[in-house]
Formats: structure tokens, C-alpha cells, sequence
């Protein structure tokens, strides 16, 4: 069998860290530009960065409509941070909306602008200890009732599951710690 072929939107923000632990995980990693590059892929990574950049450039490069007829169509889809922004049905203190697929409401730099950026370790599903990397990051404080939750801080949802969508509001792909996207290539 050919190696899991893992799209990496590549247009702003952290791919090239996303990248990188997909092929540590044997999978191929492939950067997202164009409408060409969606070619093959069997799942699909938003990384962190700036959530209103990259919808805009997704309009721009002409990603936005095949993306989402894609993840509507059941393509595993993983969203860190920014990415988790463009998933969500509700942001609520932005007037834009992105994919909107998530059954999810979100709140932009929920932590603050720069001091609410932090390391901590938490549980993640079933796993201990995972190293959290929080960036002027989201949180979730509503979730539909196809929303799985898998991990919380302090009261505040920061990663769920709805069928094969998966979002964090922390960075895995800043640590060493291959748990998080090994949990979504065994969703693939
Ligand atoms: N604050 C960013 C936004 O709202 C997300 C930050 C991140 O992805 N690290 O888009």
C-alpha cells in the first residue's frame, strides 16, 4: 500500500512544522498552493497563523470552494489554532466566517494577545502528559452534540473531535511529541 498522502495548507503560518511530523510519522506530507496540489490527497492539515490571512488568501488562490466540498465530502480534516478558526461554525467575536463545517463556537485570542501564550502539559483523549503549546489561541466554549471533547483548560474546551474533523486550540506540531498527529492519521 502507498503511503498516506497528508495535504498541508502552505500559504501563512506553521505548515512547515506540520510537515515535517507527518513525515517522521511515515506519511507523505504534501504543501498546499493551488488547486493542483489537492491531487491525491487522503486528509488535509490547517496549520496555526493568522486565521483572517489565510481565508483570505484561500479566496484568493481559489482553495476555498474545492476545500470545502472536500471536507464536506468526509476528507479527514485537522485544524491547530488558526485552522481550528476556519473550521468553526461560530466565531464569536469576528464577523467573518471561513468553512464554517465544525459544529463549534469559537472565541479568538481567548487568552489575551502575547501574555496568553503558554506552555502547558495536559490529557488529550486517552493520553497523559502532552505538551500544550498555547499561541494567542482560541478556545472553544460551545460544542454541538456530535462534538466529541478531548482535552480542557481551565474550564474552556481546546480540542474536540466531530467524525473524521479534528481541532486543537494548541500547536503539537511545535513539540517533539508525535501523539496528537498520530491520533489523526489513525482517524485517516
Ligand atoms: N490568533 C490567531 C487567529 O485568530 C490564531 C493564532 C495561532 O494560530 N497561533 O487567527
Amino acid at each position: 500500500m502507498s503511503a498516506l498522502k497528508v495535504g498541508v495548507l502552505a500559504v501563512q503560518g506553521a505548515f512547515a512544522e506540520h510537515c515535517a511530523i507527518v513525515r517522521k510519522l511515515g506519511a507523505e506530507a504534501a504543501e498546499i498552493r493551488a488547486v493542483s496540489d489537492l491531487e491525491g490527497i487522503d486528509a488535509l492539515i490547517l496549520p496555526g497563523g493568522e486565521s483572517t490571512v489565510q481565508g483570505k488568501l484561500l479566496k484568493e488562490l481559489g482553495l476555498f470552494s474545492p476545500l470545502k466540498n472536500m471536507i464536506a465530502q468526509g476528507l479527514p480534516v485537522y485544524g491547530t489554532c488558526a485552522g481550528m478558526i476556519l473550521l468553526a461554525a461560530e466565531i464569536e467575536n469576528d464577523s467573518r466566517r471561513h468553512f464554517a463545517v465544525m459544529d463549534i463556537s469559537v472565541r479568538r485570542n481567548a487568552y489575551g494577545r502575547q501574555l496568553g501564550s503558554t506552555l502547558i502539559r495536559g490529557s488529550f483523549a486517552d493520553m497523559e502528559d502532552v505538551p500544550m503549546p498555547f499561541i494567542r489561541a482560541p478556545y472553544i466554549y460551545k460544542t454541538g452534540t456530535g462534538v466529541e471533547i478531548l482535552s480542557r483548560r481551565q474550564g474552556f474546551t481546546t480540542a474536540v473531535r466531530q467524525g473524521k474533523m479534528l481541532a486543537t486550540a494548541f500547536h503539537p506540531e511545535m513539540t517533539c511529541d508525535l501523539r496528537v498527529h498520530q491520533y489523526f492519521l489513525e482517524m485517516i
